[in-house]
């Protein structure tokens, strides 16, 4: 049998690239998805080959429904099957409420959350035991902003991350009895591009110093570790609920 293939939204950088160069060494084949950062797509799937992984990078922007649709289709063509999303693809995006355009507002909705809607919808329709699949996981990326919401200006972020979370767990109910296991992951302050959005990796780092009881920011690649042993066999019985990756935060 083929090895398994796993899907990654967001994979060029970040979280999704240390999530895609694990799962390749423990043996998935690897979809990698990014949005306009080729360069980045290249080099991570460059690595995990040269480590004798397979990867291919896949352009989408997840937030587009057809686009989502063509990156389902590609990812058929080359790999075949699926057993694994991890809708990881997200923007952080702050600005006053008094500054809420509907650009803005709609603009991190459809990265954070009418991505894990169309991604899971062509997921689902290719896993469910009741449409002919073998089942699989799904596995969500939310934020610890999603309880705590005391990023500066970080409205859109947090609404968007609290509605993973709702996501994940009504996602749950409606698709575990078709096979297929559904879990969030809540990082805290993860050392990523993303912190640009925020004064970059210098400033979130000195904020994760004092507000975390482990007195530092995380690693991406701690979070990918919480992804793989969602996605594997070893989490069995995990389903329909969050893990905080957040130092304690
Ligand atoms: P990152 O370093 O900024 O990387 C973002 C990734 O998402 C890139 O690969 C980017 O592709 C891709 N992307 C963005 N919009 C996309 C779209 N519409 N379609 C397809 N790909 C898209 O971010 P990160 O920190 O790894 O974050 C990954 C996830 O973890 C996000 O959902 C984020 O909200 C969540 N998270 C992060 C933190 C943290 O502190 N880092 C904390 C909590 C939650 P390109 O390279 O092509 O631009």
């Amino acid at each position: 049998m083929p090895s398994k293939v796993m899907l990654i939204t967001g994979a060029s950088r970040g979280i999704g690239a240390k999530t895609a160069q694990l799962a390749a060494s423990q043996g998935w084949r690897v979809a990698v998805n990014y949005i306009s950062n080729a360069t980045a797509a290249d080099e991570v799937v460059r690595s995990i080959k040269t480590q004798g992984g397979q990867a291919q990078a896949f352009q989408a922007d997840v937030s587009d429904s057809d686009q989502v649709d063509r990156l389902f289709n590609d990812v058929d063509q080359a790999f075949g099957r699926l057993d694994v999303l991890v809708n990881n693809a997200g923007i952080l995006e702050t600005f006053p409420i008094t500054e809420a355009t509907p650009e803005k507002v709609t603009r991190s909705f459809a990265a954070n959350i009418f991505s894990m809607y169309y991604c899971s919808r062509e997921a689902v329709k290719r896993m469910s035991t009741l449409l002919g699949g073998s089942g699989g996981v799904i596995v969500n990326m939310s934020s610890i902003a999603s309880r705590l919401g005391s990023m500066p200006q970080g409205n859109a972020y947090t609404s968007t991350k609290a509605a993973a979370d709702g996501f994940n767990l009504a996602l749950a109910h409606e698709v575990g009895p078709q096979g297929i296991r559904v879990c969030g992951i809540r990082p805290g302050i993860i050392a990523t591009d993303i912190q640009a959005g925020r004064g970059g990796i210098e400033k979130a780092a000195e904020i994760a110093a004092v507000s975390t009881t482990l007195g530092r920011i995380g690693l991406p690649e701690e979070v990918a570790q919480t992804v793989i042993w969602l996605a594997s066999d070893a989490a069995s019985y995990i389903h329909g609920t969050l893990i905080d990756v957040g130092g304690g935060r």
